[in-house]
């Protein structure tokens, strides 16, 4: 059965009967950006975002990671556009795009895409898994100071069109509206520490929200903690992937209970579990009173697309996990919340107190 068109609850009313290829809606650039969300277009307030898948990738050009795994290269810019064509048919608004600066993300594409699909698309700042980079990349050396600066600049200023095979010198204008992080080899020690830390002192400079990538299950009390004693807010945090272990839902209500936010996106990878599986998970946290803590995506990668031959495409939540879940018993007050109104919350940059700029 199509999700299209039956079910409100995951279509807000701003953005009911928009077309494919209307531009969002960007709020004045005049006034303060405290509480609204930055896309790659402009700020927009809370309520025009919509529902929003909050960690997909739209484009990763050939590097480091490509070479090794095929699978995650999305650099075609008429199929990434045909996805996203397909996604806002299907119910989609709204998406947080994953791949930060330096790492092939390739900005100048986000911004094209975002016009022309009609979907709004918060970029990512900040740094990736080490797979994604040569062993000469800067982003080994760079200081401290230096990431804090390059990640604050693509924030306020504008995003880094280049930056993968040298320090980033051209840059546009479309910023970013978060920051991404990911743990490497030692965790959040070594190398990949001082990455933290400089994400860290960004977060609490611009009070941007924080894209956390989790391996296998775990390690988020560890780097909740680890931003928290820095001065970062845990509603500025969001961690991604605690769902690929099925069973792990105590210790997701653990993080949720802390005040962080939960990204749930093994959704459709049938490797790790699937779907009434997932369902399972999402129905124990909201009965565990964690439904206001929780936001859903599908991470995709070329082999996902259907743009690009792939299995599922970006539409499939919409299509087919959303119907699964009411036909599971959640309520579409809870389905609501999930889709749109907690991206609404946990995207907006929260307070102007722990800017000190
Ligand atoms: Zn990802």
């Amino acid at each position: 059965m199509s999700a299209r068109g039956a079910e409100p609850g995951t279509q807000p009313e701003s953005a009911r009967g928009a077309e494919p290829g209307t531009q969002p809606r960007c709020a004045r650039e005049a006034e303060t950006e405290t509480d609204r969300i930055m896309t790659v277009l402009g700020p927009i307030e809370p309520d025009q975002l919509g529902a929003c898948q909050a960690h997909e990738h739209l484009f990763v050009k050939e590097g480091p990671a490509t070479r090794t795994f095929p699978d995650l290269l999305l650099d075609d810019y008429g199929k990434t556009l045909q996805e996203l064509t397909t996604y806002f048919a299907a119910g989609g608004r709204s998406l947080v795009d994953a791949q930060p600066v330096g790492s092939g993300r390739m900005a100048g594409l986000q911004e094209r895409v975002s016009r022309e699909s009609g979907v709004h698309v918060v970029a990512a700042t900040g740094f990736h898994r080490p797979l994604f980079y040569d062993e000469s990349h800067w982003i080994h050396h760079a200081s401290m100071h230096k990431l804090v600066g390059l990640f604050t600049e693509e924030l306020e200023t504008g995003l880094y069109l280049d930056g993968e095979s040298a320090w980033p010198v051209e840059r546009g204008t479309a910023r970013a509206g978060i920051i991404k992080t990911a743990a490497g080899p030692d965790g959040i020690s070594g190398r990949w520490g001082t990455l933290f830390d400089a994400a860290a002192e960004t977060a609490g400079r611009t009070a941007a929200p924080v894209l956390i990538h989790t391996e296998e299950g775990h390690g988020a009390m560890e780097i909740l903690r680890f931003f928290l004693d820095r001065g970062v807010a845990a509603h500025q945090l969001i961690f991604c992937h605690l769902d690929r272990v099925a069973g792990n839902s105590a210790y997701m209500a653990e993080v949720a209970a802390a005040g962080a936010w939960l990204e749930l996106d093994t959704i459709g990878r049938f490797k790790y579990h699937d779907d009434r599986e997932e369902a399972g998970t999402i129905g124990k946290l909201i009965s565990l009173g964690h439904g206001a803590h929780m936001l859903l995506g599908l991470d995709v990668t070329r082999a996902r697309m259907r743009a690009y031959g792939g299995t599922i495409g970006l539409a499939y939540l919409h299509d087919r996990f959303l119907p699964l879940l009411r036909q599971s018993g959640i309520l579409e007050a809870d389905l609501r919340r999930m889709m749109v109104e907690n991206p609404a919350k946990a995207l907006r940059r929260h307070t102007t107190d722990t800017r000190n700029k």
